[in-house]
C-alpha cells in the first residue's frame, strides 16, 4: 500500500516536470539546470549502439562497476555494422602490433592514434576477446577475425560483457535535442521522459544527428566524404577479364604523388581489390574534389624496370621471330591478361613487331592508364572520411576540449582507416579510452 502510494506520487511529480521541461526550454540556462536535477541522474549517456558506443560503455562499467551508464541506440538493433562487416566474418582488427606502424593505416587520425594505441591496441583488442573466450586467427596478409569466421561470434561476447557489467540499454530511441547545464547533459526525446547525465559520449559513427549535436555542443565538423570505393571505368579494355585478380601491383593516382602497392582485381565494372580500396582512403578529399573523374596508372610488373620488360620483350623477338608474343608468358602475369595488354600486337610475329611497338608495350605494363569515371560502394567495408575535428579533442582521454563532459569514440571523429579491420580498430581504441576515462574526470 505504501509502496503503490510512493509510486503514484513519484508518477505525478515525473509528470508535473515533464510539462514544465516542454515549457521551459526557451528559458535561461540556469533555470534548466535547476530543474533537471529532479531527474535521476545516469553518471554516463552513451549515445550510439555501435562498435564504439558498446565498447565504450562497458569499459565505463569495467572501471567504474557501482556507475550507471546507459546507452541509447536509434534503431532497434545493436551493432548491425558488425554484423554484416567482413562478409560477416567481423575483421576485427589487424594483426600490426607496433602502435608506431599501426597508426600508418590511417590516412586521418595517424598522428593522433598514437598516444591511444600505446594503451589500447590491436594486441589488447586480441587480448580482450580471447579473454572472453572469443579465439581470434590473423590471415595471411594481416586481417584478423573469430575463429568461428561468424561476426555473431563477436557480437554475443560484447553483448553479453555489457550485460553483465549492467550497462543499461534503450533501442528506438528518438532524441530530440542535447542541452548542456551546470550538472552536465539534458537529452530530451520524443516520446518519453527526458534524460540526465553528468557525462556524455558520442557515438553515432557517420550518421547526420551526431554531427548536428557536436556542432551544437560547439565542435567543427570536417565535412563527411567517402571513403573505401572501388573504381568504375565504364571505357576499360580490360572489363571483359572480370574476376581476374593479380597481386602485387602498383597503383598510382594521376595528379597525386602516393603509389599504392598490392592485390588488383578486375571487375565487370572497373577496378577494386585492396590496392584501389587503400587509395580511395588515402586520397579520399582529392577525388571527392575531382568528382570521382581521374586516372590511374597501374604498373603489372613492379618488380621489374621498364628497361628490364623492354629487355626482355627485346630478346623475345630476337630468339623467337617467327613466334607471337601471345604464345609466351614473359611474366608472371595471368595468361588471358597478358593476352589482353598485348592488345594489337597480341596475334603478330615477333618479327612483324616494330621496335617502337615493343617499347610502348614496355611501357604499357609499367604504367597502363584508365580514365575512371564514378565510384561503387565497396560492400564488405566502407567508412566515412571526416567528422569531429581532432584538434578539439584531447586524446588522452577522448573528452571534448570545449566541452567539459563530453567524450567521442569510433567514427564520429575525422578518424578512418584503410581496409583491414583498422576501423574497428578505431572504435576499440577511442571507445576504450572514452568509456574509461569518462568518470574518472572531474567535469564541470
Ligand atoms: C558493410 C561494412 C563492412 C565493414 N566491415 C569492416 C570490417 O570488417 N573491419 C573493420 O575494421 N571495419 C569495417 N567496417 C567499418 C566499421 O563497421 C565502422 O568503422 C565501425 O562500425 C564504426 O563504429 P562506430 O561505433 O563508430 O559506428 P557505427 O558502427 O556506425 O555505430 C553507430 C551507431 O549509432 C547509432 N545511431 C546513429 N544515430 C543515432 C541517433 N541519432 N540516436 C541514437 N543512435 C544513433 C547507429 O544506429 C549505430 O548503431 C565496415 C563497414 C561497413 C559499412
Amino acid at each position: 500500500m505504501y509502496c503503490k502510494a510512493t509510486l503514484t506520487a513519484r508518477l505525478f511529480v515525473e509528470n508535473i516536470i515533464n510539462f514544465l521541461l516542454g515549457c521551459l526550454h526557451s528559458l535561461s540556462f540556469h533555470v534548466l539546470s535547476d530543474l533537471v536535477s529532479f531527474f535521476p541522474m545516469y553518471d554516463l549517456i552513451v549515445i550510439g549502439g555501435g562498435a564504439a558506443g558498446i565498447f565504450a560503455a562497458i569499459s565505463a562499467k569495467t572501471a567504474h562497476p557501482d556507475s550507471r551508464v546507459v546507452l541509447l541506440e536509434k534503431s532497434g538493433v545493436l551493432l548491425s555494422k558488425v554484423r554484416i562487416s567482413g562478409g560477416g566474418r567481423c575483421n576485427v582488427t589487424h594483426g600490426c602490433f607496433d602502435p608506431r606502424t599501426l597508426v600508418k593505416n590511417y590516412p586521418r587520425g595517424e598522428k593522433e592514434l598514437i598516444g591511444p594505441f600505446h594503451r589500447f591496441q590491436a594486441q589488447q583488442t586480441i587480448d580482450w576477446f580471447e579473454s572472453r573466450g572469443v579465439k581470434i586467427k590473423i590471415e595471411e596478409d594481416g586481417r584478423a577475425f573469430p575463429t568461428t569466421d561468424q561476426s555473431q561470434t563477436i557480437i554475443d561476447c560484447l553483448l553479453t560483457e555489457a550485460k553483465n557489467l549492467g550497462v543499461e540499454i534503450l533501442l528506438r530511441q528518438k532524441i530530440d535535442r542535447i542541452s548542456k547545464t551546470e550538472s552536465g547533459f539534458l537529452i530530451d526525446r520524443k516520446e518519453a521522459e527526458p534524460l540526465t547525465s553528468s557525462h556524455l559520449l558520442l557515438a553515432t559513427g557517420s550518421s547526420p544527428e551526431g554531427f548536428k549535436w557536436a556542432e551544437e555542443l560547439g565542435h567543427t565538423i570536417q565535412k563527411p566524404v567517402p571513403s573505401l570505393f572501388t573504381f568504375n571505368s565504364p571505357t576499360s579494355s580490360l572489363k571483359v577479364l572480370s574476376g581476374i585478380s593479380i597481386n602485387p601491383v602498383e597503383v598510382q593516382i594521376l595528379g597525386t604523388s602516393r603509389i599504392q602497392r598490392g592485390p588488383l582485381l578486375i571487375t565487370h565494372f572497373g577496378f577494386s581489390g585492396p590496392a584501389v580500396l587503400k587509395l580511395s582512403a588515402w586520397e579520399a578529399r582529392f577525388l571527392h574534389a575531382c568528382e570521382y573523374r581521374f586516372e590511374i596508372a597501374i604498373n603489372w610488373l613492379p618488380d621489374h624496370t621498364a628497361e628490364k620488360i623492354y629487355e626482355a620483350l627485346y630478346a623475345f623477338k630476337k630468339r623467337n621471330p617467327q613466334k607471337s608474343l601471345s604464345a609466351e608468358y614473359l611474366f608472371d602475369l595471368p595468361k588471358n591478361l597478358w593476352k589482353g595488354l598485348l592488345g594489337e600486337i597480341s596475334e603478330k610475329r615477333a618479327n612483324d613487331i616494330s621496335l617502337k611497338e615493343l617499347q610502348i608495350f614496355a611501357q604499357r605494363l609499367h604504367a597502363d592508364c584508365y580514365q575512371i569515371e564514378g565510384k561503387t560502394t565497396h560492400k564488405e567495408e566502407f567508412v566515412t572520411c571526416g567528422g569531429v575535428a581532432l584538434k578539439e579533442i584531447d586524446f588522452k582521454t577522448l573528452q571534448s576540449k570545449l566541452c567539459p563532459g563530453l567524450f567521442f569514440g569510433g567514427e564520429i571523429l575525422d578518424i578512418d582507416g584503410i581496409t583491414g579491420g583498422f576501423n574497428f580498430q578505431n572504435a576499440w581504441t577511442t571507445g576504450f579510452i572514452a568509456g574509461s576515462s569518462a568518470l574518472s574526470l572531474a567535469t564541470c
